[in-house]
């Protein structure tokens, strides 16, 4: 009998610098929580196995299958401006990579399956919740198309795991393009050990970045790569209100996907300065400041990557900069492109910008819930009296109104025909997000009553973000007003 899942181990084959091998902590009684079947399939996997007892198994670290060699990832990383030389998987445990469908390498990596030699004081475990959470917000992000690690399976543990109170214990299998991260490579840079920093570039590129091997400075055209991926990817979480929470320098991936799902959220009523992070306490990871925080970590992976980028240091940081100069403009190629498409503005005009912006600041000053203001603005975009549904979200609809008068001139001078814009706008404006107060609701559930009915729902819903779905009418609704203000704790 063939393997049931055919590993294939690249990382594994660096030199042990790179990582430990560790075992995962068998969990004693498994049981299979949510199993991804579309991305089962798009991995080239069996779901029935993956099902079975046997295949729940292999989600609770208790089976290790053939061909796998799990290992912890060492990484370094600033968290929160500060350097420490030595993070590492402290709670993650690398089963080994597969060649998906599509030909494209992908990681299989247990979260929450014991400690690790990197795991310091912690106990390198999950709880149920933050599974659960992980699970649906990266599935939604991947289903608004966002570049995203995803969620292959859910198990609990049967054992606890101690927080402020004891709760039922979980792993997430996740699934990445690979886990090396901006950390990764401030690991070696910090140890000096060139040799190293240039055998993890190489890998980089060889699986990530391919066409950088031709260019003429392959380590200036990875990280490149790497800032045009990251541009992109911070302009598309601002696009949908996305605040990842904690963007340390390792948790930025450098496949350019969104990584490490702890106190991340969706922002209800649009305000720049939107925190969830409890332990943000400066804002420094607030929603607007993404894109510059994004420059600062690229800052950072650009510094690792001086010894590799010329032998004259002059040269070396030259380069950098060069490279790390054209963050901006990727970064507003993407967003203010994709802002344009949310106005439902099929080519870019003089005034596009201001128009955007007046907007963005009125629903800023008027709480307008950000989803809900794009998403009926597609239909107001055809039908004028769609308006009363858009100015019924601003504290003083009036501030609309103001605001669509010159918005309908500029779409008068617009080549698209209306029903094609509205189609257009109904395509990059969600319907559906993770709205905070559904996503507690369905880990509250979940976690006190072992009932995930409204976790299904909620998936279900969010699998198709873009579409209007009457029967989850109020899964798009936003959180009622006399809610408290939300607030996400780190996934530990
Ligand atoms: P994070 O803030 O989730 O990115 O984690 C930062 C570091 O702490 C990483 O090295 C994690 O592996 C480690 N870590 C987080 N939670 C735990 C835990 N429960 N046990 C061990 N290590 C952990
Ligand atoms: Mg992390």
């Amino acid at each position: 009998m063939p393997a049931p899942i055919p590993f294939d181990n690249s990382y594994a084959r660096l030199p042990e610098a790179f990582f430990a091998h560790v075992s995962p902590a068998p969990a004693p009684t498994p049981r299979l929580i949510k199993l991804n079947h579309a991305l089962v399939m798009a991995l080239g996997l069996d779901p029935e196995y993956l099902a079975s007892p046997e295949g729940a198994e292999i989600f609770a670290g208790a089976n290790i299958p053939d061909g796998a060699e799990p290992i912890a990832a060492a990484y370094a990383g600033h968290q929160f401006g500060m350097f420490v030389p030595q993070l590492g998987d402290g709670r993650a445990i690398l089963l080994g990579e597969v060649i998906d469908t599509s030909g494209t390498r992908r990681d299989i990596q247990l979260k929450g399956a014991g400690r690790t030699p990197f795991s310091r004081r912690g106990d390198g475990r999950a709880a149920l919740g933050p599974v659960l959470r992980e699970y649906l917000v990266s599935e939604a992000m991947a289903a608004l198309g966002i570049p995203t690690t995803r969620a292959l399976a859910a198990v609990t543990t049967g054992e606890p795991v101690f927080r402020e109170r004891s709760l039922p214990g979980a792993i997430l299998t996740r699934v990445a393009a690979s886990h090396i991260r901006v950390g990764t490579f401030q690991f070696f840079a910090a140890q000096g050990d060139t040799a190293a920093l240039r055998q993890l570039a190489d890998y980089a590129i060889t699986r990530h970045y391919p066409a950088a091997a031709a260019a003429p400075s392959p380590y200036r055209a990875l990280l490149e790569g790497v800032i045009a991926a990251q541009a992109s990817l911070v302009a598309r979480w601002l696009l949908v209100g996305f605040i990842h929470g904690v963007m340390n320098t390792d948790n930025m991936a450098i496949s350019g996907e969104t990584i490490d799902y702890g106190p991340c959220a969706f922002m209800d009523a649009y305000d720049p300065a939107t925190v969830f992070s409890s332990i943000d306490h400066d804002g420094r990871y607030a929603y607007a400041r993404q894109p510059s925080i994004a420059y600062w970590n690229l800052a950072r992976l650009a510094e690792a990557l001086l010894p590799l980028l010329a032998t004259d240091k002059d040269q070396a940081v030259a380069e950098a900069n060069a490279a790390l100069d054209r963050f901006s403009d990727h970064f507003n190629a993407a967003y203010l492109g994709g802002l344009r498409q949310k106005f439902g503005l099929s080519e870019a005009q003089e005034g596009d910008t201001a128009l955007m912006q007046d907007l963005l600041a009125r629903m800023a000053a008027n709480a307008a819930d950000f989803t809900l203001t794009f998403r009926r603005l597609s239909n107001a975009a055809l039908d004028p009296a769609a308006d009363t549904d858009v100015r019924a979200l601003f504290t003083t609809p009036a501030a609309y109104d103001e605001w669509a008068v010159n918005w309908r001139t500029r779409l008068e001078r617009d080549p698209i025909p209306p029903a094609a814009r509205r189609t257009a706008m109904h395509a990059v404006n969600p319907a559906f997000i993770p709205r905070n107060h559904l996503v507690e609701a369905a880990l509250e559930q979940a976690v006190e009553h072992n009932d995930f009915t409204r976790f299904e729902e909620l998936l279900a819903a969010l699998a198709t973000p873009y579409t209007e779905q009457p029967r989850f009418a109020a899964l798009a609704a936003p959180p009622p007003p006399d809610q408290d203000p939300y607030r996400t704790f780190c996934g530990t």
